[in-house]
């Protein structure tokens, strides 16, 4: 169970991926999560920074999905200008939404990396998928109720890994 929780890989933020070591791994798609890992969760809008970020990873030859497990006027307004592809309400931990995103980019689970802020939906749903797990510092240092209490929950797994590390 704790195993599950430990990432392929650690990043500052989105901007500090190696893309082309991924693609190296023969990575073709990116399945993302959206609050605080692309932008602040109280941020209605991509910034131009982001933008630009989404413009190179998709001349880099990358499919991006947006897995959120937000709502779907949350998801939908932020994902839409942005032209990506985008899916709301996805129950992470739960591996439904990441088959379907990676099904609709027609990849299969070892061409496609799994980024996102949290331990216990992001890089749990994503390891447990099979995929190759990227987890990232959030954005934001305020988080709403719910993550409050996942992270508190985090805190404890992270502090019982490096134990066992010992
Ligand atoms: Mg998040």
């Amino acid at each position: 169970m704790l195993g599950f929780m430990v990432p392929d890989q650690f990043a500052e933020s989105i901007y500090d991926i190696d893309f082309e070591e991924l693609k190296q791994q023969g990575i073709k798609g990116v399945i993302t999560d959206l609050d605080n890992t692309l932008v602040e969760w109280d941020r209605a809008d991509a910034t131009p920074e982001l933008l630009e970020w989404i413009e190179m990873v998709q001349s880099e030859g990358f499919k991006i999905t947006i897995v959120s497990n937000n709502k779907k006027k949350r998801v939908g307004t932020f994902s839409e200008p942005t032209g990506v592809s985008w899916i709301h309400s996805a129950k992470k931990p739960l591996t439904r939404a990441f088959r379907r995103a990676t099904k609709e980019m027609n990849l299969t689970k070892d061409q496609v990396v799994v980024v996102g802020d949290q331990l216990l939906t992001d890089v749990f749903g994503g390891n447990r998928g099979g995929y190759h797990t990227i987890l990232v510092v959030p954005v934001s240092k305020t988080d709403g109720w719910f993550t409050k209490a996942n992270r508190r929950v985090e805190r404890m797994v992270m502090k019982r890994l490096e134990k066992h590390k010992e």
